[in-house]
C-alpha cells in the first residue's frame, strides 16, 4: 500500500485527505495553519509538525491557493525543497499557471522525483466524496505509481500526455468556460427576475431543456438564490483562476476576449467584499445591477453595504 503525504488542508485538500484516508493508505497530513488537521488525527492521519514529516512517502500530494504558495513550499531558491526521495511522485493538484509547472518540472527532474500536474474539477463536496474529475499530465509512469491514490480522490481521471503543464491548460480552459457560463448564468437570472419570472421557474427551465450539465445544475440554484455565503470556491480564487487562464492563452498568441467585463465584475465583487466569499457572488452583483433588492444577508459584517 502506498505511503501518501498531503500539503495544503484548506476547502478542497481536507476532504481530499479524508478520501485518502477512507481508501485504507498510510496519510501524513501537514498544513500551515496546524488546527486544520485536527480533524483528520481522529480518522487515522499522521500528522506533521512541519515538511520534513513528510519524508519517505511514495506519492505526495499538494492543494495549495497559488504559484506564490507552491512555489514558497516546493522551492528555494529554484531548486526542490520537498524531502521527498528518487522515484517518489509528487502529485500537483493545485490550479496554478503552466510557467509555474514547468518551474516545478524542472526542479524536479534534477532530483529524479517524478511531478505530475493533477490539477482537478469539482467543488469541496466532491472532494469529499472522492468524487473529483483530476486532470494529469506527466511521466507516463509516475501517473501509474500514483493512479490508485488518484482513484480514492476521483471519479474520473483525465490524461493530457507527458508535459505537466498541458494539465494546467487545461484546467485553465476548463474553469475559463465555468465563469463564463458563471457571468452568464447571473445576468440571465437577474434579467428573468426583473421581468417577474420566479428564480425556481427559470432553473427548471434551464436545467430540464438545454443546459442539464454540471455547470448549470451544481451552480444554478446559487445563482438563483444568490447563495454565496459558505465559500466553496472564493471569489480571489475565481478572479485569480481567470488571470491565469488570460495570461496562458497570451503566452501562446490565443486571446480570451470574454475574460475582461467578467474580470470586472470579479473585481467588484471582491472591492464589496466578498474575496472570501463563494465567486457565486456574481450573482449578487448582477442582481445589483440589474436593481433587484437586496436580501438580508446572514454575515453582513463581513461585507460592505454597497450592494444594499
Ligand atoms: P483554500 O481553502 O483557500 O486553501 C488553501 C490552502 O493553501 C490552505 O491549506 C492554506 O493553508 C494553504 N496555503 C496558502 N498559502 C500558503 C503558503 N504560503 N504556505 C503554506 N500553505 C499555504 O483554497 P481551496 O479552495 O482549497 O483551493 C486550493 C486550490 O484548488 C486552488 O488552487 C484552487 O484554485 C483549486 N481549486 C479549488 C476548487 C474549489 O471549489 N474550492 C475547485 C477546484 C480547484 P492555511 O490553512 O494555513 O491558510
Amino acid at each position: 500500500m502506498l505511503k501518501v503525504g498531503f500539503v495544503g488542508l484548506g476547502s478542497m485538500g481536507i476532504g481530499m485527505a479524508e478520501s485518502l484516508l477512507r481508501a485504507g493508505f498510510q496519510v501524513t497530513v501537514y498544513n500551515r495553519t496546524a488546527s486544520k488537521a485536527a480533524p483528520l488525527r481522529a480518522r487515522g492521519a499522521i500528522v506533521g509538525e512541519s515538511l520534513a514529516d513528510l519524508e519517505g512517502v511514495d506519492v505526495l500530494c499538494t492543494m495549495l491557493s497559488d504559484d506564490a504558495s507552491v512555489s514558497a513550499v516546493c522551492l528555494n531558491g529554484g531548486a526542490l525543497s520537498l524531502p521527498l526521495r528518487p522515484g517518489a511522485v509528487h502529485l500537483s493538484h493545485s490550479t496554478i499557471s503552466p510557467d509555474c509547472a514547468g518551474s516545478l518540472a524542472a526542479a524536479h527532474s534534477s532530483t529524479g522525483v517524478h511531478y505530475v500536474g493533477a490539477p482537478v474539477m469539482g467543488r469541496p463536496d466532491r472532494a469529499a466524496a472522492g468524487a473529483l474529475s483530476i486532470i494529469a499530465a506527466g511521466p507516463p509512469e509516475a501517473i501509474e505509481t500514483a493512479r490508485p491514490a488518484m482513484e480514492a480522490m476521483s471519479a474520473r481521471i483525465f490524461e493530457m500526455g507527458e508535459d505537466p503543464a498541458m494539465a494546467n491548460f487545461a484546467k485553465l480552459g476548463m474553469n475559463y468556460m465555468l465563469a463564463c457560463a458563471l457571468a452568464a448564468m447571473s445576468e440571465a437570472f437577474a434579467m428573468a427576475r426583473k421581468s417577474g419570472i420566479e428564480p425556481d421557474a427559470f432553473l427548471e427551465l434551464v436545467t430540464g431543456s438545454l443546459f442539464n450539465a454540471p455547470a448549470y445544475t451544481v451552480y444554478g440554484p446559487l445563482v438563483a438564490h444568490e447563495v454565496c455565503e459558505t465559500p466553496g470556491f472564493k471569489t480571489v480564487l475565481g478572479l485569480k483562476d481567470l488571470e491565469l487562464a488570460v495570461k496562458a492563452a497570451e503566452s501562446i498568441g490565443a486571446g480570451l476576449p470574454m475574460a475582461t467585463p467578467i474580470r470586472k465584475q470579479m473585481k467588484t465583487a471582491i472591492e464589496s467584499g466578498y474575496a472570501d466569499r463563494d465567486w457565486t457572488s456574481l450573482a449578487r452583483m448582477a442582481a445589483r445591477s440589474a436593481g433587484l433588492p437586496a436580501k438580508p444577508d446572514p454575515d453582513s459584517s463581513k461585507t460592505q453595504n454597497k450592494d444594499r
